[in-house]
């Protein structure tokens, strides 16, 4: 039986233009390759599983080819520096990773070996991840080596936190900035290795792997191994793929939605309390309900269609929903989530906050309590708050809103 490899170690890009959803840092860097203005130090920021350390062996192929006389962006991957590089067993590239290696005597050893010449390739290359790890004793050992350093070495540093990196080091850097991999082309992507792999995922799993990745290359392939592993089958349905992530189903969670507009507190509750049985987690729900609003208030707002949500369900929601009553959903989970975080119970405190919402949600709006009072009992309306003649059931909402002000008109 051949080794297993999981997805993401196996379709690791060997070339720069394989390299997933970095358009602008690859064509840069391709730019600096084929004018051969390589800095001695390059840095790469951004999110995990986003191609840093993939782009970082690269280079560090690129330079060490040997198929190639000067470096290239686009390593042959196969001559025996690359393998070796690859496979992680080149002598010359050094890999550190910066969370364990911490110390200042980590970054003195380092700068010592930098006075003997690569021994089988052209260049010693540092990869240094995580490296906003280093000790700031650190740092400073290695400021004077980056800005020149013998002309046979580079470093590359990795890096999720930009921020923590002193800016004496930033400055002599050459800097990529690598972003989050648009739902787009991580959509493309899935499908792609779908079909290399010969699985049977559903388009509504692969949505569900993408919005839970957040842009992240590695996350989606991870969720997408665990759930091949999982279930020891090719197919991949929207369920599976929950399941492993220990979301709630889309459709519950719509159902959810629907109840808390429609303000139907009884069956809002039902509702919440079959997606706990089925092994709902109430701080995950909270999120996913946060989510469901932004896609409402997006769709609304750009009056696009969603590709995320069972189509019909979020319809008959949209037609609930304007974008201030969104907003008042929005503001009112936000402030749900700090209070489930609180409390030793999160599924109590999920369905106060879900019984809130939705009585909220039943509560007829200022402008309609206004249009009703006008009507019924044609009377001319003082709207300051400390008129004892006040409406009572303006006064009821401003009980439900105590730091709710009415406006003079
Ligand atoms: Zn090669």
């Amino acid at each position: 039986m051949s080794e297993y490899k999981v997805l993401s170690r196996k379709y690791r890009p060997k070339k720069l233009e394989e390299v997933v959803g970095q358009d602008f840092a690859v064509k840069t860097l391709s730019n600096a390759f084929a004018e051969e203005k390589l800095a001695h130090a390059f840095l790469f920021t951004g999110i995990r599983g986003v191609g840093k350390t993939t782009i970082a062996r690269i280079i560090a192929m690129g330079l060490n080819c040997e198929k190639e006389k000067k470096p290239t962006a686009n390593p042959c991957g196969i001559c025996s520096n690359c393998k070796a590089i690859l496979q992680d067993r080149f002598e010359d590239v050094l890999e550190i990773d910066a969370a364990s290696n911490t110390g200042v005597d980590d970054v003195r050893e380092i700068i010592s070996s930098l006075k003997y010449r690569p021994s089988k390739g052209n260049y010693k290359v540092f990869i240094i991840d995580e490296v906003h790890m280093l000790s700031n004793s650190a740092f400073n050992a290695l400021l004077k080596t980056i800005e020149e350093p013998p002309s046979y070495v580079k470093f590359i540093f990795c890096t999720t936190e930009m921020k923590k990196i002193p800016i004496t080091i930033v400055s002599r850097c050459q800097k990529y900035n690598l972003n989050r991999v648009s739902l787009l082309s991580l959509c493309s992507y899935l499908k792609k290795i779908v079909e290399l792999e010969k699985l049977n995922v559903s388009r509504d799993a692969i949505t569900i792997i993408v919005r839970n990745s957040e842009g992240s290359i590695r996350d989606s392939l991870t969720i997408l191994d665990q759930c091949v592993l999982t279930f020891n089958d090719k197919n991949v349905s929207a369920e599976n793929v929950n399941q492993i992530i220990g979301l709630t189903s889309q459709s519950f969670l719509l159902d959810l939605f629907f109840n808390i507009v429609d303000g139907d507190i009884v069956k809002a509750v039902k509702t919440l309390k079959d997606i706990y049985i089925k092994g709902g987690n109430p701080k995950q729900l909270i999120e996913d309900l946060l989510n469901v609003t932004y896609n409402l208030i997006a769709s609304i707002a750009a009056n696009t269609n969603n590709e995320i949500y069972e189509k019909e369900k979020f319809e008959l929601i949209i037609k609930k929903c304007d974008i201030p009553f969104l907003n008042q959903i929005w503001q009112m989970l936000l402030k749900g989530k700090e209070e489930i975080n609180r409390v030793s119970h999160p599924m109590e405190a999920l369905e106060v906050v879900i019984i809130r919402i939705s009585y909220s949600c039943k509560l007829p709006s200022v402008e309609e309590v206004v249009r009703n009072i006008k009507e019924d009992n044609k009377i001319e309306l003082n709207l300051n708050p400390e008129n004892n003649n006040i409406g009572t059931d303006i006064q009821k909402i401003l009980e439900a809103f105590p730091e709710g002000k009415v406006l003079k008109n």
